[in-house]
């Protein structure tokens, strides 16, 4: 079969969403120079500029150099004391919630609410934005947050007519169907903190871990340029403005409220502040996962997510592996990519080990619930496969016997 091959001014093979024409692999990790600083503002539109992870003359990525400075250049110790001055600052003994603690009851945020309770003796409330589709195991995870961790818990679910639609166009228009979740996620944490008259909200691991800028984790809490929607008619969800929405499908503004940030004034003037826990404490996933075994009665799958090797990492969604086949449709990064460059930054693997988990399972299709995604978004198989294919950039795809094949691999 002969190859359509999309030629930029340079001669070079076009390159979507701004990424580098030319594919490096980090010399420490497995992870390419493809990855975007960014999951939640990313539009995935072919010619953004987008930022992405750094890459330094010696071939390091940018969250390799960050876990040097975490092993070598960061006095833990003065940390934890940071965060036990934080702690005393908020905490309450009037039989109020004096910390938030957003997350879906999976190792790190099992891990954050109850080490804050039970080690730092604060009293915190924990919010989860649903899952689009609950896994047994993700169903009984939650639950042990709360009936074995000792924990207070409040689920909200958002309109699923509506997120269905949101996550159908973000799909169809981004190739992105986690975009609607994110944005959720990202939010409930500093809305709910606001509407309970909670000041503190504590996230999990800093994004710098995996690649964000560093100066990012060089303070602990997050920015406030996320909290901002001035018009929020004007917010864009799914590729498409929420006015647009609203206008083509019948619904209000109103159906928009979980969607929609406070504001970063309204947060100050309640006196909301949001921080990391793993800017206070050395982050390490692998160990979040024991302790959460111990103490949240958190269980790993009794196999293998498909597309990794891993089995305790993101498994409460059934839909959740659909995030990382259409990373590695759009930046050639799949979920054993990401899963390995941590493995290896945290010393669990070689980088030898990364390559042969990468070769292995990267590019393994999501087939156990392809059925239920293709119900949850209203398409058919024809119709996934038609977008994926819109959004493979030539500088990273090929047609090689009838088959879509990566020009570059990590070796
Ligand atoms: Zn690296």
């Amino acid at each position: 079969m002969s190859e359509t091959v999309l030629l930029n001014r340079a001669g070079e093979l076009e390159a979507y969403y701004g990424l580098p024409a030319e594919v490096k692999f980090c010399k420490r990790c497995v992870i390419s120079n493809q990855r975007p600083s960014s999951t939640v503002e990313f539009r995935h539109e072919k010619n953004e500029k987008k930022a992405v992870i750094g890459f330094d003359e010696e071939g390091v990525c940018s969250a390799c150099r960050f876990n040097e400075i975490k092993e070598t250049a960061i006095d833990w110790d003065q940390r934890d004391q940071a965060l036990r001055a934080l702690c005393d600052q908020f905490r309450r003994s009037d039989g109020g919630y004096d910390v938030l603690v957003p997350g879906s009851g999976g190792k790190d945020s099992a891990y954050t609410a109850h080490i804050l309770k039970y080690e730092y003796g604060m009293n915190p409330l924990t919010v989860t934005w649903a899952p689009h589709l609950y896994t047994g195991i993700g169903w009984k995870n939650f639950t042990n947050w709360m009936h074995e961790g000792g924990l207070d818990n409040l689920l909200f679910t958002p309109n699923g007519k509506l997120h269905r639609l949101l996550t159908r166009l973000a799909f169809l228009n981004l190739l992105h169907p986690f975009q609607p979740f994110i944005v959720g996620q990202r939010i409930i944490g500093p809305a709910m903190a606001a509407r309970y008259g909670v000041k503190l909200v504590m996230y999990g691991e800093n994004q710098a871990e995996y690649g964000n800028k560093i100066d990012e984790n060089k303070k602990p809490t997050m920015d406030e340029k996320f909290f901002s929607a001035d018009d929020p008619g004007e917010m864009v969800l799914g590729g498409v403005k929420v006015k647009d929405i609203i206008a083509e499908h019948g619904y209000s503004l109103n159906d928009f409220a979980p969607y929609i940030p406070p504001s970063a004034d309204s947060l100050n003037a309640k006196g909301v502040e949001v921080h990391y826990l793993g800017y206070y404490l050395k982050w390490d996933p692998q160990e979040c996962y024991y302790y959460a075994v111990e103490h949240t009665g958190f269980q790993a799958n009794d196999e293998r997510t498909e597309g990794t090797y891993s089995k305790y990492s993101s498994i409460d969604d059934k839909i959740d592996m659909f995030h990382y086949y259409t990373t590695l449709i759009k930046f050639g990064i799949g979920r054993a990519t990401y899963d390995a460059a941590q493995e290896i930054r945290n010393g669990k693997i070689t980088r030898d080990e990364g390559v042969a988990l990468v070769q292995k399972f990267d590019q393994e299709f999501p087939q156990k619930y392809f059925r239920d995604f293709l119900d949850y978004i209203g398409i058919t198989k024809e119709e996934f496969h038609a977008a994926c294919d819109r959004f493979r950039s030539p500088h990273l795809w090929k047609r090689d016997g009838g088959q879509w094949v990566l020009r570059h691999q990590v070796s």
